[in-house]
């Protein structure tokens, strides 16, 4: 078996994929990653490579004049017949919903055989669903180092005006040019810095998940994440000047984070609590009860707040008395009114519904979390200081390239962030911190930190 961190990221896309000590076999979709100045005219050796004589090129107005321009030339140079589709400018961004799915479908033509996307986020999420929808594989050219889904097998979604993640396929091939990510928008750029700071809680709950609920766990994939994470550090001062080791580091530890999700076949290795205060303020958002901003920009704040929550977890002696009582304490007819005024009656139905399968609240359950808790207490602690930088360190390196990092820096309040720690438990089947803040009868405390 091979030791994954040793590899360079082209090596770990091997279409055989790995035997892994954890016991599962690690594969993903993804073929080929190409990052570097230039790397935009690889385009139809990847083609001709994978085999695709007609790709469908998808852009908008803001992606054609930095990419899907050239993309064109490219195709044109090569001979490589192909149709292509631009997103009409409008006054909001695109929202990845049914209009803009069917749009692409729409405007398909059945002689192609892939989707290109020509963008990040939002197309790149359209993409991948019409793709599996048309029986077609899409390919990427990423314009900006925003997001950690250029390589992950789910596509970001929002249907019937609720936000969901559908599981299809990741794209075969992601190109990513440095001269082009570096022309991203500001934000773009701290969006990207943001989603992989989250990282370090991710690693942090999953390895205390896996102590205390036993969840799978894979230390080879969880070294990815971290190696890639260490060079997004090494590089991020240079991050705003636009330089290319920084912008590489980020591109490439978002591909990688997807990359690892992949091979986990969950999203642990790249999402944690840091990313349900994303969730539930984008589920707000939705309801038009709070202003949204990029995925990353929020993801960057929840992981302030997060690191903030492990500053007092590691001062906390944790008290099975004060669990115990709370557990006694614990209503489930109050737990269903807070899910009333927290998420709107359509979502709490579901959540409640989930509930009944899932037991998250049941005693029994509890006093099995609580006593591992307790056992490990030290052992918890442990992984907070191998995993977690101290808050004041992630702080004076975000505020130095002017990423928000409070609530408030993106128009939310505090009571938003307090909402979506109390809720963030309670949307799924994942332990988060702020369950086994629950679990130890702290959580209401801890909304105070936030
Ligand atoms: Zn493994
Ligand atoms: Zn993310």
């Amino acid at each position: 078996m091979e030791d994954f961190a040793t590899l360079a990221i082209q090596e770990l896309l091997h279409p055989e994929g790995f035997d892994c000590a954890c016991g599962r076999h690690h594969g993903t979709g993804l073929r080929h990653f190409i990052l570097g100045n230039g790397a935009l005219e690889q385009l139809p050796r990847v083609l001709q490579t994978m085999s695709i004589r007609r790709p469908f090129v998808v852009s908008d107005s803001h992606t054609d004049p930095v990419a899907g321009e050239k993309v064109r030339m490219l195709l044109l140079a090569a001979a490589i017949p192909f149709a292509s589709y631009r997103y009409p400018p409008r006054p909001h961004a695109i929202e990845p919903d049914e209009a803009a799915v069917g749009a692409l479908c729409m405007a398909f033509d059945p002689a192609c055989d892939a989707l290109l996307a020509v963008g990040s986020g939002v197309i790149n999420d359209c993409c991948k669903v019409a793709a599996h929808a048309l029986g077609r594989p899409s390919l990427v050219v990423a314009t900006a180092p925003s997001m950690d889904g250029y390589a992950s097998d789910n596509a970001s979604m929002i249907q019937n005006r609720v936000k969901v993640s559908l599981y299809n396929a990741c794209p075969v091939a992601i190109i990513a040019d440095t001269s082009i990510l570096r022309q991203a928008p500001e934000a773009m750029l701290m969006a990207g810095l943001g989603d992989m700071l989250a990282k370090y809680v991710s690693l942090c709950e999953w390895r205390i998940s896996h102590l205390v609920t036993e969840e799978y766990y894979c230390p080879q994939v969880a070294a990815l994440v971290r190696g890639a994470l260490s060079r997004v550090r090494e590089y991020a001062p240079g991050l705003m000047r636009r330089e290319g080791a920084a912008i590489d580091s980020v591109m490439e530890g978002l591909v990688m984070s997807g990359v690892a999700m992949s091979f986990a076949g969950i999203s642990r290795p790249a999402s944690g609590l840091e990313h349900y205060f994303s969730h539930l303020w984008e589920m707000k958002a939705l309801r038009g009860l709070a202003q949204p901003s990029l995925h990353g920009i929020q993801v960057g704040v929840g992981t302030c707040l997060t690191l903030k929550l492990y500053e007092h977890i590691r001062q906390l002696t944790p008290s099975r008395a004060k669990a115990e009582a709370a557990i006694r304490a614990f209503s489930p007819a109050a737990w269903e009114r807070d899910l009333h005024t927290l998420f709107g009656e359509d979502a709490a139905q579901k959540l409640i519904a989930q509930e009944a399968v899932e037991k998250k609240n049941d005693p029994q359950k509890h006093a099995l979390r609580l006593q591992r808790l307790l056992e490990h207490w030290e052992d918890i602690r442990q992984i907070i200081r191998e995993e977690l930088p101290p808050l004041a360190e992630i702080v004076t390196l975000m505020q130095g390239l002017g990423l928000p990092l409070k609530p408030e820096d993106i128009g939310l309040t505090p009571r938003d962030a307090a909402e979506a720690l109390l809720g963030s438990r309670s949307i799924r089947d994942k332990y988060l911190t702020s369950s086994m803040l629950w679990d130890l009868g702290e959580l209401e405390d801890f909304t105070a930190y936030v």
